[in-house]
């Protein structure tokens, strides 16, 4: 029988399916341009990608190895479940898939105890389960060595959509969630340290397309290290839009509190201070939220008490995504992701040489500290206008990519079969 366009792209999404119509729709058109995009930012031109009964199909690959460098890519967009390399043809019915079946499998599957899974959409005269046991029964006559359905060696995966069927045998896993763009904009308060770069990950997951601020509190030295690790989100996790970053440079403010404000309140007056010019230049992007990679009792400035007086600096809401969130956990998302290689190289920057800063701020008190910078509103103003604004991907800038999660192949073997 005929093969269908050679080697394709499978991609699954989930929640999307759940919308109603003109939602779905919406949301559809944005994972598709998130996908394209992330087939040109690697180099993949001239691939077809088309929605096709709530999956979504990329045309033109010469080969199964140029399949899965793409799908590699693609299994990066937000919205995506998983990604499947797979080779198309036309049949006429169960024999002709059992032998083109046969054909596609007898190679990889040679020695291998092995499933065979199917899954059917259309009318046909047989079932997903006919698929599997007449399939299964070639594989064996091809020198598979047994069927386990349990913890088999080799899963041979076969989806028949109406005239049409597919073979397979590897699943990337994707992040899940919304394609970006079908939330609104948010602006995240971007240290470059283990969790910010986390937070504002788990925000672009949720389909906001997600700017930075970044408060440059030592200098050049610190800018250089912060900038791969937005980066990393900027080039491997943003497909569908260009993140801009704000460099503050907030050293006349951190030298002003030194002189001024009394030691135990400096660290929360700070932050009270970033949340501020966070929203200053939210309200000029268009941001609805601030988000920040605050976790409960993390450290000291993160007790509820004083999340609470930071929150109270303007009315701005404020996006905690790992608030409930273990350190242990924050780090392992920050591997997936690739941040964390980048994140511990930042040094803790301090300018402000607190030895015991409050666990419990006294908003009043706080307040009555602020009321002496006399001239703290003029300097906020000066700072935020001079922000520097730097587009992430036309950075100039090579960072590692992360390693995707394979399904299917023998040595990396992670996580559920999930499709
Ligand atoms: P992170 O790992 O994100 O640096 P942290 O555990 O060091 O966080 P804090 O230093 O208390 O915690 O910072 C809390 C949050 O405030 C950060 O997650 C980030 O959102 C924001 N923040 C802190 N420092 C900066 C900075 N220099 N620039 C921008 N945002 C910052
Ligand atoms: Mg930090």
């Amino acid at each position: 029988m005929e093969e269908i366009r050679g080697w394709l792209l499978l991609a699954r999404y989930s929640e999307i399916a759940l919308k109603g119509k003109s939602s779905r729709r919406r949301m559809e058109g944005l994972l598709v341009k998130a996908i394209k995009d992330a087939l040109k930012s690697h180099g993949f031109y001239d691939k077809k990608v088309e929605v096709r009964e709530a999956r979504i199909w990329v045309h033109g690959f010469e080969s199964e190895e140029e399949a899965l460098e793409a799908g590699k890519r693609v299994a990066r967009v937000m919205g995506v479940v998983s990604v499947s390399p797979v080779k198309g043809f036309l049949h006429s019915g169960l024999n002709d898939i059992v032998e083109l079946g046969r054909k596609f499998f007898s190679g990889r599957v040679k020695g291998k105890t092995f499933a065979v899974r199917a899954r059917r959409v259309g009318e046909h005269d047989f079932t997903s389960k006919d698929v599997e046991v007449r399939l299964g029964e070639a594989l064996l006559e091809e020198g598979a060595s047994r069927v386990d359905l349990e913890n088999p060696e080799y899963t041979a995966y076969v989806e028949v959509r109406w005239g049409e069927v597919y073979f397979y045998d590897k699943i990337i896993r994707g992040p899940g969630g919304l394609p970006i763009g079908s939330e609104g904009r948010v602006l995240a308060l971007f240290s470059g340290g283990i969790d910010s770069p986390v937070a504002a990950w788990l925000m672009l997951k949720r389909g906001c397309m997600v700017d930075y601020v970044f408060f440059n509190i030592g200098g050049e030295p610190h800018v250089k290290k912060m900038l791969p690790v937005a980066k990393v989100l900027a080039d491997y996790w943003s497909y569908g839009y260009y993140p801009k970053l704000y460099i503050v440079d907030i050293r006349p403010i951190t030298l002003l509190l030194s002189e001024k404000t009394p030691e135990h309140l400096r660290t929360i007056i700070l932050r009270r201070i970033m949340k501020r010019i966070a929203s200053i230049i939210a309200e000029k992007t268009g941001a609805k939220a601030l988000v920040t990679g605050e976790s409960l009792g993390q450290v000291a400035s993160q007790t509820l008490q004083n999340i609470v007086v930071i929150d109270q600096a303007s009315p701005t809401t404020v996006l905690r995504p790992l608030i409930g969130f273990d350190k242990q956990e924050i780090v392992e998302l920050a591997r997936i992701i690739g941040t964390y290689e980048y994140s511990i190289r930042l040094e803790e920057y301090c300018a402000l040489n607190v030895r015991k800063p409050t666990t419990r701020a006294n908003i009043r008190e706080v307040l009555e500290a602020e009321k002496q910078l006399g001239e703290l509103d003029n300097v906020i103003k000066i700072i935020t206008d001079n922000a520097e604004i730097v587009n992430l991907r036309r950075l100039d800038m090579k960072v590692r990519e992360p390693e995707p999660k394979i399904i299917g192949l023998q040595h990396i073997v992670l996580g559920e079969n999930r499709r």
